[in-house]
């Protein structure tokens, strides 16, 4: 194991250069006397290169994208192309300040007002807003239109959200958090909304109906029009969550399936790195009944200049500081741009065909609950395994001592032993063929030599860890 930076400390050297005074001006004069450090701080001495290659080797102890496959489902941990970066870091970008006036700010307008066109004409809808920071954000930001809608009405005995229990977690935790109860709805034995028992919901106290699609079984829902028209005839709206659009870029629009609002990660779809815990971004785009709720300010365009305006009395106000999270905004302008409307649709046909490659290889191995082709993801159990001693978790790890990411386990929770796989568009077909010949070998060497399954992972910086405890008394110190 790397030795820790401590310990490799040398009195005297150092790594960095501060400029020369240029100041007359002397800090610790304007802090009070009981503020001021007493003793020296405990800090390692290093020259740069040993700093460099500390923090390098201690970057190729994580995985990433970078490194190999990362099949986890429902996140979209698509390539990212390194062009993304190039346009995000340019400085006119970068250093312009946020408090800048509009006039000075064209070009930074123009990019927002023209990424704002491209999610509309993607989801066919002719409102959008930018702030929300992350999908769940933008959920909350949805619903609280939606409210914002009803109370306009003078509607305000719609408290209720109905939600499918296949639904992702951030679904319910925002309609609770935007003031609605969540009423949960049943899915059918083909991985669909049960009608009968939505209709069974329906009322006129029902504010709106949350429903991923396609949804995280990775089926699409094929009576999404009698859906709608449930909804929409007892007055409720309907919300789309879009995190994941990869299965309908150019092929399906929330906005012919009549969804009144529908947020999308750019930090999935939209090809921005995310995993470390952001920044993301998770806009909405919303129909014509949801436009004067969205957030403010809306970027309009007048005698040929871009502004920010202010003026719209019935707003849901802000939700964001500023703008939202403008340099990830960059990048998904440019990705969309360099794939163009063509290249968007190819990118969920390649999206579908290779989940679908990884699912006819592992279907006579491994138990597909509603088993038919999926879209962008599909999920399998592990069901029959667990008959031979191991289980979806055990699977996981031993997948990282052969180099691969773990796709999501234990999720969507309709299924028993489940595991998401989603390999995205940017493998090739010997990767995908690769995975899964490893998921293959994996289950035959459960059933041979049970420990190999039950201990691993071997191959990795740390053993198997204590889940629970881990997550609990996390260890990030050096010491
Ligand atoms: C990722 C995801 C979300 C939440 O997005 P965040 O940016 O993590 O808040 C919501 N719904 C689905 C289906 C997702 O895959």
């Amino acid at each position: 194991m790397e030795k820790l930076i401590l310990e490799k400390s040398k009195a005297g050297r150092k790594g960095y250069t501060l400029p020369k005074k240029q100041f007359d001006y002397c800090v610790s004069e304007h802090i009070p006397e009981k503020y001021l450090r007493k003793s020296e701080l405990n800090l390692p001495e290093l020259c740069e290169g040993d700093i460099s290659r500390h923090y390098t080797k201690l970057a190729h102890l994580n995985y990433s994208i970078e490194e190999g496959l990362y099949p986890l489902g429902s996140c979209t941990m698509k390539y990212n192309p390194k062009v993304n970066e190039k346009t995000s870091s340019l400085a006119g970008f970068t250093e312009l300040h946020p408090c800048i006036g509009d006039e000075s700010a064209q070009g930074a307008l123009e990019l927002m007002f023209n990424l704002g066109n491209c999610l509309k004409e993607i989801c066919g809808m002719p409102g959008a807003s930018l702030q929300p920071s992350a999908g769940s954000n933008g959920e909350f930001t949805g619903i609280l239109t939606f409210r914002a809608y009803h109370l306009a009405n003078g509607d305000s005995k719609r408290t209720k959200i109905l939600i499918p229990d296949s639904a992702h977690g951030t679904n319910p935790a925002s309609a609770v958090i935007a003031g609605f109860k969540t009423v949960n709805v049943k899915s059918n034995d083909k991985g669909r909304i049960d009608l009968e028992d939505l209709k069974s919901k329906c009322g006129d106290d029902v504010a709106g109906f949350m429903v991923t699609n396609p949804s995280t079984l990775g089926l699409f829902e094929t009576e999404i029009v009698e859906i709608e028209q449930l909804i929409h005839g007892c007055g409720g709206l309907m919300y789309m969550d879009g995190a994941n659009l990869n299965a309908l870029l150019g092929i399906a629009r929330p906005g012919d399936m009549k969804f009144d609002c529908v947020h999308m990660n750019l930090h999935k779809t939209f090809s921005t790195p995310h995993g470390g815990g952001g920044p993301g971004s998770g806009p909405i785009c919303v129909s014509e009944k949801l436009v004067p709720f969205l957030p403010k300010p809306q970027i309009v365009k007048e005698n040929g200049k871009f502004k920010l305006n202010y003026d719209l009395p019935q707003s849901i106000g802000k939700i964001h500081s500023f703008y939202g999270n403008f340099g990830v905004l960059v990048r998904a302008l440019t990705y969309i741009y360099m794939c163009g409307a063509e290249g968007m649709r190819r990118i969920s046909e390649n999206a579908i065909i290779s989940a679908n490659y990884i699912l006819s290889k592992l279907k006579d191995e491994y138990e597909i609950p509603h088993y038919e082709y999926c879209m962008h993801e599909f999920v399998l159990s592990c069901d029959r395994q667990k008959e031979h001693g191991f289980n979806a978790k055990d699977i996981a790890k031993r997948l990282l001592d052969y180099g691969y990411h773990a796709p999501t386990i234990y999720f969507p929770l309709i299924v028993r032993e489940a595991m998401l796989i989603e390999p995205t568009e940017t493998e090739t077909l010997e990767a995908l063929r690769g995975f899964s010949e490893t998921m293959l070998k994996i289950s035959q060497e459960g059933k041979e030599n049970l420990e190999l399954l039950t201990k691993a992972p071997f191959e990795t910086p740390v053993r198997r860890l204590d889940d629970a405890l881990a997550a609990r008394n996390l260890n990030l110190a050096w010491k």
